[in-house]
């Protein structure tokens, strides 16, 4: 085969475990469904850092956020774009002759250099659907990206490689309704019923787990706007938020169509992913911020064209093999020293081995309170440290898969807690990790009140003046 076209379709804040083909039944994704029906879904994808800014550049690049240097989204705690030093996406595809353009969403510190065209980020006018789902930037600037990635795909020719990404937002688009629908306040009752609440929507032990995690509502607004919700509210949530997603498959539909009305679309490898989840309520959580919970860490993974043995896969993998896996479908020598590896083996043969373990970081959104944390996900269990307080949790995946139960002071999985320890250990020195250096910030303000996300009044850190 010559070269591969690749297609990248990103999604922004996107829960794998939102979409159907991830086995949800409350919301239909017909255009996501095709590139699943005949492709590849990785079932246990994670993110590098479940927020924008340092989960993009990491997954450009195939570095962590402490190689970057990407660890914030910035204001109280800037960041320096990605080195020259570190080669990029963009940069080893245009120099290996692949025709490259990037539109929609960037955040991306740097991340997003080398690419030959890199579309200035506009909106596009959109009619909201219903009263009770406003539409902001998110959604108009998805329209303007999928006009302008559908203009692209007809009018560019087929006579060289490309490596085109359509970056979408939604359903990022949650977090403004979040601000429209802040502290008490009535719904508007959408179209459709409001979907369940999860299984794990209850808080549990909040008050054995790690500090940053219980004052979760005072470090981020969107939970301190949310913190005297009560189970309707935050169904309606949910309700959006699957209005936010099927306004992403409408999008990549078009894209898709797009695609398949080209002389070269059978020559061409499909990717879809999403930067990093959303809480979607478990453990009345919204949004994303500090915890590593499986519905913000982990992201669908859906890769279907030439080549690819479909069906799914349940091996170990991470944002971070995105890159060595482009690389290697290309013909392009990856840089070296990445951590991440070509998922061209699992993609081509399904053979189901990858990572022992993946790794996600986390340090700060904005500064005001920085809460430094590695969360270690091996085959059966998720370990998480912070700095704070040296706060822990573990939890057995197949016997608890919503993360109910932290098991740090359980007797018997004392071993299991003392292996995970060391994985983390050898990994923080393998990759010249400074985690156990790093220092967190927390304002007494910020661990003042009762445990529990309910108990959380007035503004979090970063709406107060420092
Ligand atoms: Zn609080």
């Amino acid at each position: 085969m010559s070269r591969p076209n690749i297609l990248i379709v990103m999604a922004d804040q996107l829960a794998w475990k939102a979409l159907p083909a991830y086995g949800d039944s409350f919301l239909a994704t017909p255009h996501i469904d095709r590139i699943a029906n005949r492709g590849v879904r990785f079932d246990r994808c994670y993110t590098s850092c479940p927020l924008c800014q340092p989960a993009r550049p990491s997954l450009w690049t195939g570095r962590f956020p402490h190689e970057t240097g990407v660890l914030s989204n910035g204001r109280n705690f800037p960041v320096e774009p990605v080195s020259a030093a570190i080669p990029t996406l963009g940069e080893l595809f245009t120099a290996a002759g692949y025709r490259t353009a990037h539109f929609g969403k960037q955040h991306d510190m740097g991340g997003l250099r080398g690419f030959a065209h890199i579309e200035p980020q506009k909106e596009a006018e959109v009619e909201p659907e219903h009263p009770a789902w406003p539409v902001h930037y998110d959604t108009r600037r998805d329209r303007y990206t999928r006009l302008r990635t559908v203009e692209w795909l007809r009018e560019t020719p087929a006579d060289q490689p490309f490596l085109l990404v359509a970056d979408l937002q939604n359903p990022h688009d949650i977090c403004s309704w979040i601000g429209v629908n802040q502290g008490e306040h009535t719904d508007i009752a959408p179209p459709g019923g409001l979907p369940p609440l999860p299984a794990n929507f209850a808080t549990g032990d909040l008050a054995q787990r790690p500090l940053p995690v219980q004052y979760i509502c005072c470090s981020h607004n969107r939970m301190s706007q949310a913190a005297v919700w009560n189970e309707e509210n935050y169904r309606h949530y949910l309700a959006a938020y699957y209005h936010y997603c099927r306004r992403l498959d409408g999008e990549v539909g078009h894209i898709l169509d797009a695609l398949e009305a080209r002389a070269d679309a059978a020559g061409t490898l499909v990717f879809f992913l999403s930067d990093h989840g959303d809480n979607m309520t478990s453990h009345r959580l919204v949004t994303k911020q500090v915890s590593f919970y499986e519905e913000t860490t982990r992201v669908p993974f859906l890769a279907a064209g030439p080549g690819l043995e479909p069906g799914s896969r349940s091996a170990l993998v991470s944002h971070l093999d995105l890159l060595p896996t482009l690389c290697d479908l290309a013909g392009i020598e990856p840089p070296a020293g990445l951590w991440g590896q070509s998922l061209r083996p699992l993609l081509e043969h399904g053979k189901d081995e990858s990572h022992p373990y993946v790794v996600s970081e986390w340090h700060t959104e904005w500064g005001f309170t920085i809460s430094p944390g590695r969360m270690v996900r091996s085959e059966r269990y998720k370990y998480t440290r912070y700095i704070e307080d040296g706060g822990e949790e573990l939890y057995d995946l197949q016997a608890d898969p919503g993360e109910t139960r932290t098991l740090v002071r359980d007797p018997g999985h004392q071993e299991i807690l003392a292996e995970h320890r060391a994985i983390l250990d050898r990994h923080l020195q393998e990759t010249a990790d400074p985690f156990i250096s790093l220092t967190w910030k927390a304002d007494s303000r910020w661990r003042s009140h009762p445990v529990g996300y309910p108990n959380h009044r007035g503004p979090a850190a970063p709406m107060v003046e420092e």
